[in-house]
């Protein structure tokens, strides 16, 4: 099987799906891998390091797409991209399906049997396959240090000579896997810590990293696979008004929550930032499905009375060495166990096929991904 690794297209992108240490692990595993010239420039992987490693490098997209069995990919093909690809072969990405209606018909027309990488179950087997646990954690560290960078304040306890400093107040809104790695890194920076989460559930995931978990007079809402159920506007106005006053004590907020295949929900306010003290941050880790902070704008960062709303989006993009490595073994996890004796052996009934395949042969074979783009053309 011949695998090929393009260089990443959408605006602002510096990840590579396939980092030099893959390049040899699938060479081992009996895989011939090429790589388009440059695609691991943004991240610092050099040309040179992949021909090292064994790939062969292709200066161009369209001839790599063409000569080779599986695409490995961060974002989903272009249309483009996708007539480039022969019957047959292999597509592993964030394909995006509820966004991506287009590109998920074209791979079913051109025979592609495509991979969405959201879309791999949460299972104890399938755990090195998870890119998005691997991207969230790269996200949940970086934004604190995003924070701590605009923030014009220590983050811990300093006792000096000059006097004693008291320690940041870190708020955490959702404490799944980015926001537990944002704990994890605001405590070591010795700030102090609360965390709130719709699922009870975490409250002592949260406590055994160090920071305190905020109850509110709310039921829980836990919906299935260890996610959260999507949330009435009701349960979501009481949310707000009883976290306004942990926002407003806080020096950085940090929110992270979402709701998988829906709109990030609206966690705080114009009102709520507007009684934070001049000087706090907010970093909104949702900003990319449409911000958990009403100020948000996507893709910006703005200052609302002297409060900082940090809507950077894809952040994972901003850490691209180990953000590349981490997704890297991922897709590969995902990929070799497709592979049997260096040749695709798909197995229609395996679990991680079930849920992560689209389309095979032809048609869209995942009953979700039909429904979502059955209600996209209606
Ligand atoms: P996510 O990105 O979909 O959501 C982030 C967090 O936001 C979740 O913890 C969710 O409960 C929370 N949230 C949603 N609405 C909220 C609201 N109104 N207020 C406050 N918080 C809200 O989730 P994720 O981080 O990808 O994963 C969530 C959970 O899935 C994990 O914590 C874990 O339990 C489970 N998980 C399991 C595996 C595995 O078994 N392999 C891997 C990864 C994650």
């Amino acid at each position: 099987m011949k695998v090929g690794v393009p260089k990443e297209t959408t605006a602002g992108e510096r990840r590579v799906a396939l980092v030099p240490d893959g390049v040899t692990k699938l060479g081992a595993a009996g895989l011939q891998v090429s790589v388009q010239a440059g695609a691991g420039s943004e991240a610092f992987f050099t040309d040179d390091a992949y021909q090292k490693a064994g790939a062969t490098l292709v200066p161009d997209a369209r001839e790599l797409y063409g000569a080779v069995d599986a695409i490995l990919k961060v974002h989903a093909p272009s249309l483009e991209e996708v007539s480039w690809m022969h019957a047959g072969a292999v597509s592993i990405s964030f394909l995006q399906p509820s966004t991506n209606a287009e590109v998920v018909k074209a791979l079913a027309r051109q025979r592609v049997t495509a991979f969405s990488l959201e879309l791999v179950p949460r299972i104890s087997r399938a755990q090195s396959m998870d890119a998005l646990s691997s991207q969230a954690g790269v996200s949940g560290y970086k934004a604190v240090l995003m924070a701590a960078t605009r923030l014009g304040k220590f983050f811990p306890l300093l006792i000096t000579a000059a006097g004693t400093v008291t320690p940041a107040r870190v708020l955490i809104l959702g404490a799944g896997v980015a926001g537990l790695q944002a704990i994890a890194t605001a405590r070591r920076l010795g700030a102090v810590v609360e965390a709130y989460d719709v699922r009870p559930a975490v409250k002592e995931e949260v406590k055994s990293l160090g920071a305190s978990f905020v109850e509110l007079a709310l039921e829980a809402q836990e919906g299935q696979g260890g996610y959260a159920k999507e949330q009435s506007e009701e349960f979501l106005r009481r949310q707000r008004e009883l976290i306004g006053e942990h926002v407003a004590a806080a020096d950085v907020v940090i929110t992270t929550a979402a709701v998988p295949g829906r709109r990030a929900p609206v966690l705080v306010t114009k009102d709520m930032v507007a009684r934070m003290r001049p000087g706090s941050v907010i970093v909104d880790l949702a900003a990319d499905t449409g911000g958990n902070v009403e100020a948000t704008r996507p893709g910006e960062v703005i200052v609302l009375n002297g409060v900082t709303v940090d809507g950077t989006r894809n952040v994972a993009s901003t850490m691209p060495v180990h953000a590349s490595q981490l997704f890297s073994r991922n897709v590969s996890a995902l990929l070799l166990s497709l592979v049997k004796d260096g040749n695709l052996k798909l197995d229609l009934t395996d679990d991680i096929v079930k849920g992560a395949c689209l389309t095979h042969g032809g048609e869209i074979i995942h009953p979700r991904a039909k429904e979502l783009l059955e209600a996209s053309t209606a």
